[in-house]
């Protein structure tokens, strides 16, 4: 185990090198080779046929959706898809792939060279290029446990064997656990926003293996790598991260050398364990799958797939950030997930003034929700509530105030804002001379305020509305409160 001991110092010494693999299950509604359901929690060995289970005899067809899938996901990620690409046979044993071998690609995969933008911690963004992405399917699951004589037997289900995949591959660029979780939630956020996978981690349709090796700084050569297998969240992927570089670290200050081998994450104890030794490379025995022909994507194909790509998250946020006069936090707010920002955008459009109900959404709604500890679809308000409330502040038909105890009462009662509205009818004072008087009473209170309005300080007037707004107990009309304060103070 890591001690504690190693300082800032000698870490700093070290430079980590990562490399991550993430397999997502395709969101097709059949297998990648067969016509079984691809779908998830049924009764175990319900979906399965005599292709997925490799039985003599039987042959692969290529399901048409997974390639527009799969691709799809290839120029999301900015890489260059391959006209001509192959699958092949990978060949191993385990008792969760029955036909002795997982159709994949090798030296020719779907699409190479694409990349992701992730932010650094200096506030710059960095480049992580992405080696390839290719197609394969998926292995059966073993269950371990969960029976009655699970202590002495093992069972298989092979409802997954034949789901479709896309393994996508990174080159060794990540240098921090950060940029490890930065470079995986922008991929999820992509793939989600493409609609090629759910990326469900829980049930396994995102999973991720990272490689990580640590050299000395200024080391060109790369050191010995761990692979670490099969972590199922992204902050686990980043703890178990810190904790192999600490590790390897330690093995190597200590005059040892660190072992090429695949180490297991226990999150509960938060740390990893030795599965085995990879000394000798696996020997796949690769070969080109015979009952399948090379995957051809024409380039009207490849064309007609560019049309579906939607706007990704990324361009949502610079637009979005000037369309909306957001700040950059906000915009990744209302854009971690495509859906939502739909609703947001659809309804803003129908608004008086849009950026104010982004404005509303974010800070009235948005600032309740996090002070509850409730997630966005929780809330009691809908995005119609919200747009209502942004067209009356808008209006002048409520002060910022009313709107406040509105929302308040929304989120006491799990009500939507145009029921409260409605029964409460916030009242408001429209009557002018009763606001002059409450005017010429806050002028009177304040001399040196007004005096610096003269002097040329004309912001000062936000001062006597508030001033008013408060004393009329938020009841002023907004719209007229501050034509009469200017009108008085230019008196
Ligand atoms: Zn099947």
């Amino acid at each position: 185990m890591p001690a504690a001991a190693l300082s800032p110092e000698v870490m700093a010494k070290y430079e980590p090198v990562i490399g991550l693999e993430v397999h997502v299950q395709l969101l097709t509604a059949t297998k990648a080779f067969c016509g079984c359901a691809n779908h998830f929690g049924a009764e175990p060995n319900t979906h399965i046929c005599p292709v997925c289970l490799g039985l003599p005899g039987s042959l692969p067809v290529l399901n048409a959706k997974a390639v527009e899938f799969a691709t799809l996901a290839s120029l999301a990620l900015n890489c260059e898809v391959r006209e001509r690409s192959i699958f092949a046979r990978k060949n191993y044993f385990y008792p969760d792939l029955p036909k002795g071998y997982q159709i994949s690609q090798f030296d020719k995969p779907l699409a190479e060279h694409g990349w992701i933008e992730v932010p650094t911690a200096g506030g710059s963004t960095k480049r992580i290029g992405i080696t390839r992405l290719h197609m394969e399917e998926d292995a059966g699951k073993s269950l371990h446990d969960g029976f009655a004589d699970s202590a002495t037997r093992t069972y298989v289900d092979l409802n997954r064997c034949g789901t479709p995949l896309a393994e996508i591959v990174s080159d060794p660029d990540i240098s921090t656990p950060d940029e490890a979780f930065e470079y995986l939630t922008r991929m999820k956020e992509i793939l989600l926003y493409c609609g090629v996978s759910d990326c469900n981690m829980e049930e396994g349709s995102l999973r991720c293996d990272a490689n990580i090796s640590v050299r000395l700084r200024g080391e060109t050569r790369l050191g010995t790598k761990a692979e670490v297998k099969n972590v199922n969240s992204f902050r686990f992927v980043r703890a178990a991260l810190e904790y192999e570089i600490e590790r390897q670290i330690e093995v190597i200050e200590s005059g040892g050398r660190v072992i090429q081998e695949s180490r297991l994450w226990n999150s509960n104890e938060g740390r990893s364990y030795s599965m085995r030794s990879k000394e000798q490379a696996h020997d796949y025995r690769y070969f080109p799958e015979p009952d399948l022909p090379p995957l051809i994507v024409s380039p009207e194909f490849l064309a007609e797939t560019k049309k579906n790509l939607p706007e990704l998250p990324e361009a949502r946020r610079a637009r979005m950030v000037a369309e909306y006069e957001l700040n950059r936090q906000d915009s990744f707010t209302l854009t971690a997930e495509r859906e939502f920002a739909d609703r947001f955008e659809a309804a803003a459009r129908t608004a008086r003034n849009p950026r104010r109900v982004a404005n509303v959404l974010l800070s009235e709604v948005g600032g309740r929700l996090k002070a509850l500890n409730l997630e966005q679809e929780q809330s009691p308000v809908s995005m119609a509530g919200i747009v209502m409330a942004a067209d009356l502040l808008d209006e002048g038909k409520i002060s910022s105030k009313q709107m406040k105890q509105i929302f308040d009462v929304c989120f006491e009662k799990g009500e939507d804002f145009p029921a409260v509205y409605d029964r409460e009818k916030p009242e408001q004072i429209t009557d002018a001379s009763a606001l002059e008087r409450m005017i010429d009473e806050v002028i009177a209170a304040n001399p040196k305020q007004v005096e610096q309005y003269k002097a040329g300080k004309k912001t000062m007037a936000g001062f006597f509305v508030g001033q008013v707004m408060k004393a009329s107990k938020g009841q002023a009309n907004p719209a007229l409160l501050n034509e009469l304060v200017t009108r008085k103070l230019e008196a």
